[in-house]
């Protein structure tokens, strides 16, 4: 699909033609990454940052955050529960947490790559190439690092620099994938000041950048932030909303545009619809969920954005609730890792 194409689709309110879009998602989800739905388990295991992000509820000047950071025992307990619940993957998440040394993070990637088959996804802010090269050797496989926006001065307004480095987040994705590492990046939905112009230019740059993992998520403002104490303009014919019809359709085009990526139906999309929405995005183009196994003594104070969904359930509440959700929609739990098709230029064949 060309700029045009999306445009006309992300601007799309019919129903009955909205149908015929989730359909196309849904048949190239099938054909390409099968019905299987691959559970990440996502450890948030600092929520110390050192940046300002305008959308981030843990960005460094809120005060009102109570910080913490897990030790390596606490982490090993949580990884041990995903490789006991059959998951194929970590997630570590933290924010830009200069406390968690390059040395501590690469133990704990060699620990647990001794100590379980799991592979490993690092989402850890915009490191330095000497902390991403020396994860990759001690055996990270896969980083996360969303750009949340295609828009050079929006992504500037919300991104500012940090101690002089010039925040650029396209030319640490390129390193990544220099580096051997599966690639995942990914945006907001309805930032203030966004255009339907830039969404279409968001999702031609997923497929330009050949990621491996895309996730699009709908903006929530945090009341502690930058941008949402803004007044968001809900006149202009420009602004694409930050509702959940809107993130459907980013999904169902990335899909579209990126049939092999690897496609969560995020926590942000449950926020906004806790009885269905993680269902929909899976039928409409999303293929992984990531059931949270940060304790919940923690988890309450991990708050990218508010009223968070599944706040305050346990691991093993999650687990059981992600694996009844997947069997009710017809689709099955994925076994092995869930590596990145991309590269696999052969139609699906069953794991
Ligand atoms: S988005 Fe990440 S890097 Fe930015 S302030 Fe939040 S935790 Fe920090």
């Amino acid at each position: 699909m060309n700029h045009s194409e999306l445009l006309a689709w992300l601007r799309e309110t019919d129903d009955d033609r909205l149908e015929i879009l989730w359909g196309k998602a849904d048949q190239a989800r099938r054909e390409h990454v099968g019905d299987a739905v691959h559970l990440r388990g996502l450890i948030e295991f600092s929520n110390y940052c050192a940046r300002r992000c305008a959308y981030c509820g843990l960005h460094v000047d809120n005060q009102g955050v109570t910080r913490y950071r897990m030790s390596m025992d606490e982490v090993m307990v949580c990884v041990r529960l995903a490789h006991e619940f059959g998951y194929g993957t970590v997630v570590l998440q933290s924010g830009e947490d200069y406390g968690m040394t390059t040395d501590w993070m690469a133990d704990l990637i060699r620990r647990i790559k001794s100590e379980t088959p799991l592979a490993v996804t690092l989402s850890l802010g915009e490191r330095s190439h000497e902390d991403l090269t020396a994860w990759r050797e001690a055996g990270a496989d896969r980083y996360l690092l969303r750009f949340e926006t295609s828009n050079p001065d929006l992504y500037r307004k919300i991104h500012p620099d940090l101690g002089g480095r010039i925040s650029d987040r396209i030319s640490i994705l390129n390193c990544l994938r220099e580096l051997g590492y599966e690639v995942g990046s990914g945006v907001m939905i309805g930032i203030p000041g966004q255009t339907y112009d830039d969404l279409a230019t968001d999702l031609l740059c997923f497929r330009d950048l050949e990621l491996d993992m895309i996730g699009v998520g709908p903006y929530i403002p945090h009341p502690d932030t930058v941008l949402g104490r803004q007044v968001i303009d809900t006149e202009s014919d420009q602004q694409p909303p930050r509702d959940e019809r809107m993130v459907y359709k980013m999904v169902a085009l990335t899909r579209i545009m990126c049939p092999w990526a690897n496609i969560p139906s995020t926590t942000a999309l449950a926020t906004l619809n806790l009885v269905e929405g993680r269902e929909l995005g899976l039928m409409r183009g999303a293929n992984v969920v990531m059931p949270n196994l940060t304790p919940p003594e923690y988890r309450v104070f991990y708050e990218i954005y508010p009223s968070k969904a599944c706040i305050r359930e346990t691991a093993k509440d999650c687990h059981g609730c992600m694996g009844r959700r997947i069997e009710s929609i017809g689709r099955r739990v994925g076994t092995g890792r869930g590596d990145s098709r991309r590269m696999k230029n052969t139609v699906f064949a069953q794991d």
